[in-house]
C-alpha cells in the first residue's frame, strides 16, 4: 500500500510541475511521518525515502535513535524553546522558527554543540488566530536580526494553509509567500538567501507547487490517516 501511495503522490507532484513549467529537482517530498511507528518509517526508507518530517521533539529523537543515520529529519512542528537542545544537532532544518526567543535559544544551543543550524521562518500568511508563525509584515525585520546568528542559517519560508475543501482556496496564500521571499531577496541581506519555500500538505501540495513550493510536505498521502487515540 505504501508503494502505491508513494508513486501515486510522485506521480503528482510530477504533473504539477509539468504543469508549471517546473523541474523536477526543485521540488523535495518530505514524508511527514508523525504519529506512524518506526516500522512504517523503515518501510518507507526501503522504498528510497529518506526525508521525514516529524513534529514532535520526543518523538523525532527516539525515532532518530532507531532508524538509519543517513535519514534528514525535518523538524515542522511548534518548537518550545526548553526543548531546542535535544535536536538543534540531529535535524537537517527547522521549519516553524516564528519567534526571536525561539531564534535565541536555537543559536545557543548551537554554538554549544559547534553546528550550524538551516532555518525557515514559519509565517502566517493565512493570518489566522490559532496558527503559530509571524505575520507577513514582521519577516523582513525578523530575518535581518537572525541573519546576524553565528549558528543559524536562514533558508526560507514556511506556511500551513488552512484546510479548505477546494485546494485552488489557498493559491492566494502560497503566491504570497513565494513573493515575500522575492521581496526579501531583493533587499539582499548578508548570510540570507531566501530560496526553500516549505509550503503544501496532502490536500493542496499540486497547488502549492504551482505556486513554487520547493518543499512538499506529504503526510496522509503517503501514510494513510493518523489514528491520535493513545492506543494506536
Ligand atoms: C501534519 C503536518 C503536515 C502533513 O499533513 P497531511 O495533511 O497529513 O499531509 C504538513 N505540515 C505540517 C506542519 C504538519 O504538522
Amino acid at each position: 500500500m505504501l508503494r502505491e501511495q508513494l508513486t501515486y503522490v510522485e506521480e503528482k507532484i510530477n504533473n504539477a510541475c509539468i504543469k508549471s513549467g517546473r523541474n523536477r529537482e526543485e521540488v523535495t517530498l518530505i514524508a511527514v511521518s508523525k504519529t506512524k511507528p518506526t516500522e512504517i518509517l523503515q518501510e518507507a526508507y526501503n522504498l528510497g525515502i529518506r526525508i521525514f518530517g516529524e513534529n514532535k521533539v520526543q518523538e523525532l529523537t527516539q525515532k532518530y535513535e532507531l532508524l538509519p543515520k543517513d535519514i534528514q529529519w525535518h523538524f515542522i512542528g511548534h518548537l518550545q524553546t526548553n526543548k531546542v537542545k535535544y535536536i538543534v544537532d540531529k535535524v537537517a532544518m527547522i521549519h516553524s522558527v516564528d519567534s526571536i526567543k525561539l531564534a535565541e535559544a536555537i543559536e545557543k544551543e548551537a554554538a554549544k554543540k559547534d553546528c550550524i543550524v538551516r532555518i525557515l521562518v514559519e509565517v502566517n500568511v493565512a493570518q489566522e488566530e490559532s496558527k503559530f508563525g509571524i505575520s507577513e509584515e514582521e519577516v523582513l525585520p525578523f530575518i535581518e536580526k537572525v541573519s546576524k546568528f553565528k549558528h543559524i542559517k536562514v533558508e526560507g519560508l514556511m506556511t500551513i494553509a488552512p484546510f479548505v475543501e477546494n485546494p485552488e482556496e489557498n493559491r492566494p496564500i502560497f503566491s504570497k509567500l513565494h513573493q515575500l521571499s522575492v521581496d526579501i531577496n531583493e533587499k539582499n541581506i548578508d548570510n540570507v538567501n531566501v530560496s526553500i519555500l516549505s509550503m503544501g500538505m496532502t490536500n493542496d501540495y499540486e497547488v502549492a507547487i504551482e505556486e513554487g513550493a520547493t518543499f512538499v510536505r506529504v503526510g496522509t498521502g503517503i501514510f494513510g490517516h493518523r489514528n491520535y487515540s493513545k492506543n494506536a
